[in-house]
C-alpha cells in the first residue's frame, strides 16, 4: 500500500514553486504578489491566513493580508478589491471564506476579475475549466490531481468516483478528471447505492464531511483513495474515509491529516504565480 504523504508532495511542489519564483524575478525583475482579505476573527480563518502568508514568503511571493473587523460594510471590501484588481502589483486576490453573514459570497466573488482569481471561483474560471480552457483551479480538487497523477499518471480511461458535489470541491475535482479521460461519476446525498458506485472506482475521492463515510468494504483493490475531509471527533480530526479499514484495500491512500489539506496551500501558490505568468505573456 502507497501512503500518499502529502507534507512531502507539498513540500516538493513549494521547492519548486521557489525556483520558478527566481526566475520569474529575473526575467521580469518583479515577483508574483497575493493578496488576502480576512474579515473578523474566526479562529481557523486566521490560522489558514497566517500559513498561507507564511508559506507565501517561504517561497518567495509577495504577500500582503488586508484584515477588517466582523462588522465592515460589504461595500469597504468591494471598494478594496476593486482596487486591488488594477494593482499591477498583484496578481492573486483571495477573500477568506466563510464571510459574515451580512456580506453577499456571490458578490464578492464575482467582483474579483478572474485574471486575478486564485482560488477559481469566479463563474468565468468555472466555465472555462468544465469547456476545457486555461483557468484557475480551486485549490483543494487541484492538489488531490496532483497527487493522484504522482500514483498513476496516466489515468486515460480510469473510473473515478467523486463523493460529493460541492463549487469548492467535488464538481472541480471531476472537471479535472474529465480532463484526464476519466469516466466520472459524481456522487452526493441522494445517491441510491453509495457504496455499490464506490465500489466500481478505480480512484475514489471523498469530499463530504461526513466521519468516516466510506468503509473497507465500499472500496475494490488496487484503487486510489483520497480523502479530503476533515471532521473533528472526540478521538481527533478525521477524514472522510475509515483510514484503518480502507488502507488494507486500497493500492494508495491520503492520510488525514497530512494528505489533501498540505496541498491546498501550495496550490494557491502555484495559482498564483500561474496569474503572474499570464499577466506577462
Ligand atoms: P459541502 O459543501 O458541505 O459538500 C458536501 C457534499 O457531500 C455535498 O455535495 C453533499 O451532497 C455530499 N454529501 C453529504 N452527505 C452525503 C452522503 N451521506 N453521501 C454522499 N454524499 C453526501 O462540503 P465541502 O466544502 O466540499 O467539504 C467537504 C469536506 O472537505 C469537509 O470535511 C471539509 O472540511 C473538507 N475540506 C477539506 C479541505 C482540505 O484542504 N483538505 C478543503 C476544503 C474542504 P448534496 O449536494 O446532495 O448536499
Amino acid at each position: 500500500m502507497i501512503l500518499i504523504d502529502g507534507k512531502k508532495e507539498a513540500a516538493n511542489l513549494r521547492e519548486e514553486l521557489k525556483k520558478e519564483v527566481s526566475q520569474l524575478k529575473t526575467k521580469y525583475n518583479k515577483v508574483p504578489g497575493l493578496t488576502v482579505i480576512l474579515i473578523g476573527d474566526f479562529t481557523p480563518s486566521q490560522i489558514y491566513v497566517r500559513n498561507k502568508e507564511k508559506s507565501a514568503k517561504e517561497v518567495g511571493l509577495k504577500s500582503e493580508v488586508i484584515k477588517y473587523p466582523d462588522r465592515v460594510e460589504e461595500t469597504t471590501i468591494l471598494n478594496k478589491i476593486h482596487e486591488l484588481n488594477k494593482d499591477e502589483t498583484v496578481s492573486g486576490i483571495l477573500v477568506q471564506l466563510p464571510l459574515p453573514r451580512h456580506i453577499n459570497k456571490k458578490k464578492v466573488i464575482e467582483a474579483i476579475i478572474p485574471e486575478k482569481d486564485v482560488d477559481g471561483f469566479h463563474p468565468m474560471n468555472v466555465g472555462n475549466l468544465s469547456s476545457g480552457y486555461e483557468s484557475s483551479v480551486p485549490c483543494t480538487p487541484l492538489g488531490c490531481y496532483l497527487l493522484i497523477k504522482k500514483v498513476e499518471p496516466n489515468l486515460s480511461g480510469k473510473k473515478a468516483v467523486v463523493i460529493g458535489r460541492s463549487n469548492l470541491n467535488g464538481k472541480p475535482m471531476t472537471q479535472l478528471l474529465l480532463k484526464e479521460n476519466c469516466t466520472v461519476t459524481i456522487t452526493h446525498s441522494k445517491t441510491k447505492d453509495l457504496k455499490g458506485e464506490c465500489l466500481k472506482g478505480d480512484i475514489v475521492v471523498a469530499a463530504v464531511g461526513i466521519p468516516e463515510l466510506v468503509k473497507g468494504d465500499w472500496i475494490k483493490k488496487d484503487s486510489i483513495v483520497i480523502d479530503v475531509g476533515i471532521n473533528k471527533t472526540e478521538k481527533g480530526i478525521v477524514g472522510d474515509v475509515a483510514f484503518d479499514e480502507v488502507s488494507k484495500i486500497a493500492k494508495a491512500i491520503t492520510p488525514v491529516p497530512g494528505g489533501v489539506g498540505p496541498m491546498t496551500i501550495a496550490c494557491l501558490l502555484k495559482n498564483t504565480i500561474e496569474c503572474f505568468k499570464r499577466s506577462q505573456s
